[in-house]
């Protein structure tokens, strides 16, 4: 569970309007320089507990995540009641750096009203029903009470707890929160990240890599960002040897795989350096293990790692989209409010595999909207088209069943907007793409586009969704351009040519 370690359990009784706790997170560990004075006025921002906190009596606010992006400062809180993490109570404060606050955005619609924090189930029998959820379990995380406050929901007392084992879908790490007083499953949120994923590794063609000597001796390791770098996936050994040269072009090796891995990874925190100002993919100088060797035609990434699996012919699936996406929903996880939800979170991974790609600039893998070209995965192309996603059976348009559809389905009309704003619908170099309304969009570029949808995650709360993406990125385009609606426009007419319409309340220009 991404945010479990982070939360300081409050003793209950402690809620007083003053109990505002600063908590240094892994990624304010070294932070990205956020400007002192506009996290200490964010702070008193929620100290003052405005209305729209929809604070309780009995809740307390912690500091976590804190971002800055283009002379503004993104400050993540969670939230407590009567002690216990709330989850779905979580916002992102963003202040200027005149210490003025410019956005809230809050993941709950309503305060959570009273709720008893006396469990009538027991924590075993909780455990018990959570273990139920998986086929095979390997291992069972910690266990809490929390406070679901689900939004358009009655918040209610629960267990959560994250098991590790298979599932029907094959390897999982699952949460499940447990309903404390009738023993039912709320909800489960499943960690593992499955990107029917690209093949690469042989792909990259030849590159030069960052790597560590000690002695004489080198390894597949990262020297600057923390915890990168790339082991065989059967013993978590990282590939090592005396000289300083890797992989022989042979995509069946897992060392040729981790050359090809490696170099998305270093290619992808230099774009999140130059262009979105961001410290690595964690947000604060790291990134996971990257481990070459799944049996399956699939990868992805836990909340721990990145695992990395094969095509049909037993070439290992590193490419540029591929290995870009997986550490895309490590990017995801580590800004606020966690891995993104309601069928957004594979189009927000693709977003960030697009840009790794198009950063690249790599001559073996030219930069496309194809998602999965370079693998051919099963046999029959690309996995994911988004100019067009209907190649891949996809939706182009947002409709009512996009949210429920599986997951990387309901990418298609995120990736059509992404597409959209970046290109264009007349392509500008690439394939046009067809609007779901008739209309013409002019793009702004990739960058540009990638520093609004990367500037829209800062504001991502636990109750993220298609709709609030709409907001988000609108109000993203705002936070980048004072004083200009070109992009804002530009988002808002991708977002209406896929078919998402207008939300109540969100930004004008
Ligand atoms: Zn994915």
């Amino acid at each position: 569970m991404v945010r479990t370690p982070l939360v300081i359990a409050l003793a209950a009784g402690t809620a007083a309007a003053s109990a505002l706790v600063a908590v240094t997170g892994p990624a304010a560990a070294k932070p990205p320089t956020p400007s002192v004075d506009a996290v200490a006025a964010a702070d008193a921002a929620v100290q003052a507990r405005p209305s729209v906190l929809r604070a309780s009596k009995h809740d307390t606010f912690q500091r976590r995540q804190v971002y800055k992006s283009h002379g503004l400062t993104y400050a993540a809180y969670d939230r407590t009641y009567k002690g216990l993490p709330v989850k779905g109570g979580d916002f992102v404060v963003v202040t200027d750096d005149a210490g003025q606050t410019r956005y809230t955005s809050v993941a709950q619609s309503s305060p959570v009203g009273e709720v008893s924090t006396v469990a009538k189930v027991t924590e075993s029998a909780a455990i018990a029903t959570a273990r139920g959820q998986l086929t095979t379990v390997t291992g069972v995380e910690a266990t809490r009470l929390v406070v679901v406050a689900t939004d358009g929901a009655a918040a209610k007392l629960a267990y959560e707890t994250t098991v590790n084992g298979t599932g029907a879908e094959g390897v999982s790490r699952l949460t499940v929160d447990v309903d404390a007083s009738t023993g039912a499953v709320l909800a489960t949120e499943e960690h593992v990240t499955e990107a029917t994923g690209t093949g690469t590794g042989w792909i990259n063609g030849t590159v030069s890599l960052n790597t560590t000597q000690s002695g004489s001796t080198y390894s597949l390791k990262d020297p600057s960002i923390t915890n990168l770098s790339c082991q065989d996936a059967s013993t978590r050994v990282t590939f090592s040897g005396p000289d300083n040269v890797w992989g022989n072009g042979n995509g069946t090796s897992k060392e040729t795989g981790c050359v090809d891995a490696l170099y998305v990874a270093q290619k992808q925190k230099a774009m999140l350096t130059a262009w979105l100002g961001r410290n690595g993919q964690n947000g604060s100088g790291g990134a996971w293990p990257i481990r070459v060797g799944l049996n399956q035609q699939n990868a992805y990434y836990d909340g721990t790692q990145i695992q990395i699996g094969k095509n049909t012919a037993g070439r290992w699936i590193s490419s540029l989209d591929v290995v870009g996406h997986e550490l895309g929903h490590g990017i995801d996880d580590k800004t606020p409010g966690g891995i993104s939800k309601g069928g957004t979170q594979e189009f927000v991974a693709d977003t960030i595999g697009a840009a790794t790609e198009a950063y690249a600039a790599n001559a073996s893998d030219p930069f496309d909207y194809q998602v999965g070209e370079e693998v051919n995965l099963v046999g029959s192309g690309p996995i994911r088209y988004m100019y067009n996603p209907s190649l891949a059976g996809d939706a182009n348009c947002y409709s009512s069943s996009t949210p429920g559809s599986e997951v990387h389905s309901a990418a298609g009309p995120g990736n059509h907007w992404f597409y959209l704003l970046a290109q264009g619908s007349g392509g500008n170099g690439q394939p046009a793409s067809s609007t779901c309304n008739g209309s013409t969009v002019t793009g702004v570029g990739i960058q540009a586009a990638m520093k609004i949808m990367y500037n829209a995650m800062l504001l991502k709360t636990s109750s993220s969704s298609y709709a609030k993406y709409r907001v988000w990125t609108l109000q993203a385009a705002k936070n980048l351009n004072p004083g200009s609606c070109t992009q804002f426009n530009a988002v808002k007419a991708a977002w209406n040519a896929v078919s998402l319409p207008a939300q109540s309340g969100e930004p004008t220009c």
